[in-house]
């Protein structure tokens, strides 16, 4: 059984920070500890002096956009970039062509994943007005959870029958995760943008259009559905200030109720639009920054449970195109953990709590099996990284399929230098190791 030994980096671990050493057995973590390993070793030594070890990154909220969408990104190339940034297991949302809505094209897409992700990866069952019958037919250890768009202009997808949504509410077995805009008040909005601005909109209207109000409005409703019901509700990607009141505070653990904040909404504000346009086009919108500062008040509150990145390539050619037809969504998971360790390094939160929001938290919230710590027994999915080394985001480093990323020209303090999964390094100082694969994540439920 392959032996590995990293030594004398600082543990980020559980709240703590130390210089210890992790030893890994084939796929798992058996010996997490302080100081100097002073027993016997045959293996590989890794030495980590200097470098921040910490559990691998679990991004609870991605689009990978395989089977169908493609020429965006592909199971492959995404969870390479993944890699390169840290991330080791990621949820996969189910707005794929065709959309994963019946259990029998969900399983295709983990039969993609099991031959080309470099990751570990779960696949969200999308509900529609119609398909409660494939709600009742999930395994909750083999399915991460059921996503629903409630009134997104994600077509098939949006559920907007009451009772439909009640149904789900009451009788899903596994959470919940909305994507909260209420579809009339952004009706609304745009028709009357439209008569105003015409083809000469631009992206700064963006978050007019996907209003405050919208966002409000279908939160608020979601939030009071699943306390009626007693429902594990996730709420995806909060962007304002206002729907934070309807979540309580930390910590993560037994609620009922959590709320997710992407690392776009972190890091950009209304301010980006005339630099970035469409390529921050994302929905729900970036707003002002007084609501991304309330967004990361709240990663330290604890109002917001956990920091997920809404990956959503598209090509450079579809960003480009006029305001109203530019689809929405920004590739983000090669630099999520370098931009929140950036956030970090501002003083605005510590490196402890961004691995609490980063790869604690979404295990937690969703029960994943044995992963998102370093802990004796737990897989061995680990990420090291150089928090004194800087890295500038350019083309070459981003692998992403689309080749492109709102992070250009950016230059974060701190770069990945290794990333474990499974035991097995998949990504070291910029190389990726082939045919390895990541596994499918299982759930205590
Ligand atoms: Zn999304």
């Amino acid at each position: 059984m392959k032996r590995l030994l990293i030594e004398n980096g600082e543990i980020l671990n559980e709240g703590e920070r130390y210089v210890g050493y992790l030893l890994i057995e084939g796929d798992r973590i058996v010996e997490v500890g302080r100081g100097v390993f002073a027993g016997e070793f045959l293996g590989e030594r890794i030495d980590a002096a200097g470098k921040w070890v910490m559990p691998g990154v679990i991004d609870c909220h991605v689009h990978f956009r395989e089977p169908g969408l493609t020429e965006k990104g592909d199971i492959a190339s995404e969870s390479a970039a993944a890699v390169a940034g840290g991330v080791t297991s990621v949820m996969e949302m189910p707005n794929t062509q065709p959309p994963a809505t019946t259990i029998e094209l969900l399983e295709q897409k983990y039969a993609i994943a099991s031959r080309t992700s470099l990751v570990n990866y779960s696949f969200f069952l999308g509900a529609t007005n119609r398909n409660l019958d494939q709600i009742g037919r999930i395994d909750p250890q083999r399915i991460c959870g059921v996503k629903l768009f409630m009134g997104s202009s994600t077509g098939d997808m949006l559920v907007d029958d009451r009772s439909a949504i009640a149904s789900l509410f009451a009788e899903t077995p596994v959470p919940v995760v909305a994507h909260c805009e209420d579809e009339q008040t952004i009706r609304e909005n745009s028709a009357r943008f439209r008569a105003s601005y015409g083809d000469s909109a631009e992206a700064s209207i963006h978050p007019f259009v996907r209003s405050a109000e919208a966002c409000y409005r279908s939160t608020a409703a979601a939030v009071e559905l699943a306390a009626r019901y007693g429902t594990r509700l996730h709420v995806a990607h909060l962007t304002t200030a206002r729907e934070l009141e309807l979540f309580d505070k930390g910590p993560v653990r037994n609620k009922k109720i959590t709320a997710e904040a992407c690392v776009a909404h972190l890091w950009f504000s209304e301010d980006d639009y005339s630099r970035l346009g469409n390529l921050i086009k994302c929905n729900p919108a970036v707003k002002t920054a007084a609501d991304r500062d309330a967004l990361r008040e709240a990663v330290v509150s604890g109002r917001i449970d956990l920091v997920a990145t809404d990956h959503a390539p598209h090509t450079e050619a579809e960003k480009h195109r006029p305001y109203w037809s530019a689809p929405s969504g920004m590739p983000m998971i090669r630099h999520s953990l370098q931009a929140m360790l950036q956030l970090a390094s501002r003083g605005l939160f510590t490196p402890e709590m961004v691995v609490e929001k980063m790869c604690h938290a979404p295990a937690a919230a969703f029960a994943i099996r044995d992963r998102g710590y370093l802990r004796k027994g737990y897989r061995a999915d680990v990420a090291v990284v150089d928090p004194k080394t800087s890295e500038r985001v350019t083309r070459e480093n981003i692998y992403y399929k689309c080749g492109w990323s709102p992070m250009e020209g950016e230059c974060f303090g701190s770069t990945v230098c290794m990333t474990i999964v499974n035991g097995k390094i998949v990504f070291r100082e910029g190389q990726f190791a082939s045919g390895i694969y990541g596994e499918r994540l299982e759930f205590d439920r």
